[in-house]
């Protein structure tokens, strides 16, 4: 099988798709680190679009573990749009010393790489009062720190690199990371 770890309101066709919250409507609502309807080797693919930065430092190495035990020999684990820490400050870096051009911002209405959108980049602070604690990125990460998280964890890295996330403008300030079960 095939899982998406995390879906939120995007389900995607040929995966089972996990949410810790239940009104998205998911095939399984558990945390990302308790994927108990997978037995061992079950899977061939975990997949994660924006979500391994919402675990904390304590959670991420036993998901990793959980994710290595649901996954087949040579299985992959697919972890999508996780943001660029060191990216992200050099724009920010730019910004500061005037240096930005065309490409500062991320999107129209933020043509700039101030604070306030590194900000909303790195911590995704709550817009609104009731948004879940769960909502916010809980850590800064680079190349360097999500390569030693999964060889520490069994994963060999296939490849890591720099994406453009879909509406967004500029140079890369997310990271696409394909790992494989060893
Ligand atoms: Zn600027």
């Amino acid at each position: 099988m095939k899982i998406n770890v995390g879906c939120g309101s995007k389900r995607l066709p040929g995966y089972v798709n996990v949410d810790i919250n239940p009104a998205y409507g998911p095939d399984y609502a558990c945390h990302a680190d308790r994927l108990g309807f997978c037995g061992d080797g079950q899977a061939e693919e975990i997949l994660l679009e924006a979500v391994y930065e919402h675990l904390y430092l304590t959670e991420r190495p036993r998901a990793l573990a959980e994710w290595r035990r649901c996954l087949c020999s040579g299985g992959r684990l697919v972890i999508n749009w996780l943001p660029d820490a060191e990216a992200a400050a050099m724009r920010l870096s730019r910004h500061i010393r005037g240096e930005c051009g065309a490409d500062c911002g991320t999107r129209d209405e933020f043509p700039h790489f101030n604070l306030e959108v590194f900000e909303r980049f790195a911590c995704a602070p709550p817009q609104t009062h009731h948004e879940l604690a769960y909502n916010v990125h809980k850590g800064l990460f680079t190349r360097e720190v999500v390569r030693q998280e999964l060889e520490a964890a069994g994963f060999h890295i296939a490849s890591i690199e720099g994406r453009t996330y879909p509406g967004e403008h500029g140079s890369p300030v997310n990271l696409c990371i394909e790992a494989v079960k060893v």
